[in-house]
């Protein structure tokens, strides 16, 4: 679908304003049919012309409609020129270089998958140093802290993760180059902690008041493996959650889509024997090659954008073994539901058909078996264009002078969006490059836009009226 249909399917536009411009495709569709064309007719030219016009003409006021669409709300508008709330932007801007600090004090505290509990320690001395409230560990090793209401407003909890994917051991120093900060993790998502450290800091000074209740939540799990657990565990004992705010890496992003994802890991055994005395047999590495040929010819639709991947294999032990077991990972995702389902059903068909395919190949001769074990699941969702924390998100970024459009990502929203609870994943500022590899890098020219943006965003989420 073009942008051209994308628009015309705008629910702003109206449906008059739609079908004029269907009026207009249609007639332009018969303008430019190789059979109808005679150009050289002016009437044709007029014809053209005019058409052009009136597409542009259109074209405006469904751009206006939908601009208007996304127009500060009152909630925003009032946020925008409270004096309080300029006052704490002011505090923010004068403490990004301490922000900073936090950020790669932070980051130079390992935090592997599954073995996230010294950051988190050193994030709950930051909170309970900032004056949350009842600033504690749960469980699975989130650390949380409470903000008090003021008034009636929906409950928003506020979170950025404390996991990287990099292993144990792995040299996490923060290097500096001028204004760019080299570590493991440094964006992702240190960078989201310090300004979720930086906004707990203003609220415990009381310099900000939110008329709902806000919990500010470091979260276990984001990444890989963890497999969403700590914002999991989260939802599952955490009643009356209203709005979630992420905070995710650099930029100025703004993920409302969650592109849901399925792992797998399927392990294909059989007898095994010698390559050469025990020809004959079926052998689990060819079964595994079969189910990876199919499914490396799958044809998957590019919207909804769905996507495969076999990421590692392994198995055999010998060259001249027939191997007695062989293993392989696999990503599966989709921001849709049903395609990812169905992607799901011909993955395990593949693997099925290659199972019996190697097993008649050879007469049925120790015959291979697959198993498929489940290693991950996030599910898809959304947060509707039209939700007020969008559209106030989107006015926000817009009123700092920066425009975003927005975007899909599997982040620790994907929970919240799953259950239908509105929810967004914020980019916190500055520039984030080369995220999950050992290079990556964060340069801080225009953070603070991340820290004032995320401090709206929670203010604005927590009143009544976004
Ligand atoms: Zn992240």
């Amino acid at each position: 679908m073009n942008d051209f249909y994308k628009r015309i399917n705008a629910p702003a536009s109206s449906n008059r304003t739609r079908s004029v411009i269907f009026r207009i495709e249609m007639l332009h569709t018969r303008v430019t049919t190789p059979s109808a064309l005679g150009l050289r007719k002016p009437i044709v030219w007029m014809l053209i012309v005019t058409l052009v016009t009136v597409y542009g003409l259109v074209a405006g006021v469904v751009r206006a409609a939908s601009s208007r669409r996304t127009a500060p709300s009152d909630a925003v508008g009032r946020l925008l020129n409270d004096p309080r709330v300029n006052a704490a932007r002011q505090q923010l801007r004068g403490a990004e270089p301490a922000t900073i600090e936090t950020q790669v004090s932070l980051c130079e505290i390992a935090s592997p998958p599954f073995r996230e509990e010294a950051r988190g320690r050193a994030v709950s001395a930051l909170f309970a140093e900032a004056g949350l409230s009842r600033v504690r560990v749960d469980a699975v090793g989130n650390v949380l802290g409470e903000f008090a209401a003021h008034g009636a407003g929906p409950h928003v909890v506020v979170s950025a993760h404390l996991d990287t994917v990099f292993p144990p051991g792995t040299d996490v120093t923060v290097r500096r180059q001028g204004d760019t900060l080299r570590g493991p993790g440094i964006g992702d998502d240190c960078r989201g902690l310090a300004v979720l450290v930086a906004l707990a800091r203003v609220a415990g000074a009381g310099l900000v008041t939110t008329d709902g209740p806000v919990t500010f939540a470091a979260t276990v799990g984001e990444e890989g493996l963890g497999d969403l657990r700590g914002v999991r565990y989260l939802f599952d004992h955490m009643d009356g959650i209203g709005r979630f705010i992420s905070l995710d890496g650099g930029g100025l992003s703004v993920v409302s889509k969650a592109v849901g994802s399925l792992r797998y890991k399927v392990t294909f055994s059989g007898p095994g024997g010698h390559s050469y005395g025990s020809f004959g047999m079926a052998n689990p590495i060819h079964a595994m090659g079969r189910a990876i040929d199919a499914i490396s010819e799958f044809r998957v639709p590019t919207d909804p954008r769905t996507t495969f991947n076999v990421g590692r294999v392994g198995g055999g032990t010998s060259v001249n073994a027939i191997a007695a077991q062989a293993w392989m990972e696999v990503d599966l995702r989709s921001s849709d539901g049903p395609a990812l389902a169905e992607l799901d059903r011909r993955f395990r068909a593949a693997v099925d058909k290659a199972v019996a395919d190697e097993n008649l190949r050879w007469g049925g001769r120790s015959p291979v078996t697959a198993t498929v074990e489940r290693t991950g699941m996030r599910p898809t969702g959304r947060t509707p264009d039209s939700d007020p924390l969008v559209i106030s998100t989107l006015a926000l970024t817009q009123a700092l002078g920066e425009s975003v459009t927005l975007a899909e990502g599997s982040t620790d929203s994907n929970v919240a969006m799953g259950r239908g609870i509105p929810a967004v994943t914020l980019g916190a500022g500055g520039i984030s490059r080369g995220a999950h590899s050992p290079d990556e890098s964060f340069t801080t020219t225009g953070s603070v836009l991340g820290t004032e943006r995320a401090l709206l965003v929670v203010l604005v989420a927590a009143s009544g009226t976004p």
